[in-house]
């Protein structure tokens, strides 16, 4: 805390693994007195870097870009690019230390990594956008390499950020390799990779339900946000026969009674990927649904809410509203959506509960997988990849069991992701020695 105290995110992040994994360390011999935890919250390195670029007025800007490589003992460094003007070392390092356990308890060979700029793509041309995606990374191509570092996409960084990235590593590496996951299908992208987070965000809900004996046949599920993970979380809750009845951005929030069906689903997709607009129009689309300027979707009645936007946007208030309109399951989306009080009231009112790492791993997972198709010159089938990615899923979810399981039967999914996910990480760092 002395070290990082000015960094609430990640205090944050750490603070919750170690309630959990810290008595499981003291139950357990062979991780006492090697500094594990210690040095686990201690990045290998971090890069900032600055990111000079020219608008199209022909002015300079500049920016700040950053890479946490934050642990290797598993695999290469992996994870997301996030560019946002909230970006900064506390909230990247929280991704990243997320990062570490998600990835191992996808079970793949990925170690954990995170970074981005506080670039604010909102509102600029693509050639801004393509100048600043390839002056970041003419410095972070010095740092990343396919069995170094595999970055990939988060908020702000989607489909033609990467393509950008990517364009620029090969200009200057003279190399075609699979150094960055979320490429375009063309030039070595896996099917399934844009649906993986949001899809798997079901999936695992789907298996916590299942241990109720429920499916989501029926149920009305509250989303926040619109971007990449919160589309593909109401496409695959919709085909599961769902009534999906909110979406988000950072303005507000769209209620329809009717539910969001495939179709509305659809204008959804082209609003916000193509005409990169605002959730407010959906109503103009849609008159029967209402907007709600500047407020989060948690005051609906639902049954399952799935948060897919951003941290900390699920406080203990609405944790508490949530669970008196009958909500019986939280499954993360987003990384760190709910705040530590929103956790406590889930976990108090014994109701399912799943923390990101465990829930939204399918997308880094499926980044694994896209890994690895590169490395074999090869494409598996939409099919193949959803399999796989099912697998990867119920996996998760049983080691979240095995580890989370209380004396009264009740799952604690955070004690079970974070113990699961430090268990292999820890071993490979033992067998590595004092590093
Ligand atoms: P996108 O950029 O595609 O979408 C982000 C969405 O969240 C947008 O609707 C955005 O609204 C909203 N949002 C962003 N910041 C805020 C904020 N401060 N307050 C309220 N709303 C906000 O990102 P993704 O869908 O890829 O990522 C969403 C979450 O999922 C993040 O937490 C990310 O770390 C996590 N995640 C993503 C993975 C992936 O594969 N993409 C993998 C695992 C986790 P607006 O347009 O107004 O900014």
């Amino acid at each position: 805390k002395q070290r990082n105290g000015h960094e609430p995110e990640f205090l944050q992040a750490v603070k919750e693994v170690a309630e959990t994994v810290i008595p499981f360390i003291e139950n357990n011999k062979k991780y006492q007195n090697k500094m594990l935890l210690e040095r686990m919250v201690e990045p290998e390195r971090v890069v900032m870097f600055r990111v000079s670029w020219l608008d199209d007025q022909g002015q300079i800007q500049v920016n700040r870009g950053y890479r946490i490589q934050m642990n290797s003992a598993i695999g290469p460094y992996k994870g997301g690019l996030r560019f946002h003007p909230s970006v900064n070392l506390s909230i990247l390092k929280f991704l990243a230390f997320e990062q570490v356990f998600k990835n191992s308890l996808t079970t793949l060979p990925l170690g954990g990594g995170k970074g981005g700029s506080d670039f604010d793509p909102k509102g600029k041309s693509d050639n801004e956008i393509m100048r600043f995606c390839q002056s970041f990374m003419t410095e972070l191509s010095r740092h990343i390499g396919d069995n170094t570092d595999v970055p990939a996409g988060d908020i702000g960084v989607g489909a033609r950020e990467i393509g950008f990235l990517f364009g620029q590593y090969k200009r200057l590496r003279n190399e075609f390799t699979g150094v960055l996951t979320g490429k375009g299908l063309p030039y070595g992208g896996s099917l399934i990779r844009p649906e993986a987070t949001g899809y798997g965000t079901v999936y695992f809900a789907q298996s916590m339900l299942k241990t109720k004996g429920d499916s989501f046949a029926g149920k009305k599920v509250a989303i926040s946000g619109s971007g990449n993970v919160a589309q593909y979380a109401a496409e695959k809750a919709i085909e599961f026969g769902a009534k999906v009845v909110t979406m988000s951005d950072s303005s507000g929030y769209i209620f329809d009674v009717d539910g969001i069906s495939e179709e509305k689903l659809a204008f959804v997709m082209e609003l916000k990927n193509e005409r990169r607009g605002r959730i407010s129009e959906y109503v103009d689309k849609f008159p029967s649904a209402v907007y709600i300027e500047g407020k989060r979707p948690w005051e609906v009645s639902c049954d399952v809410a799935l948060p897919c936007a951003t941290q900390n946007e699920l406080n203990g208030d609405e944790a508490v509203i949530l669970v008196s309109n009958g909500c019986i399951c939280v499954s993360e989306g987003a990384n760190m959506p709910s705040t530590p009080e929103a956790i406590e009231v889930f976990q108090k009112s014994k109701i399912l509960f799943a923390p990101g790492k465990a829930s939204n791993a399918g997308g880094v997972a499926t980044s694994g997988l896209e890994m690895s198709q590169n490395s074999l010159r090869l494409n598996w089938t939409a099919q193949e990849v959803d399999e796989k990615l099912k697998g990867i899923m119920s996996n998760i979810h049983q080691a979240c069991i095995s580890y989370g399981t209380q004396s009264d039967g009740y799952v604690d999914y955070v004690k079970g992701a974070n113990i699961a996910g430090f268990v292999k990480v820890a071993d490979a760092m033992l067998a590595q020695g004092v590093v």
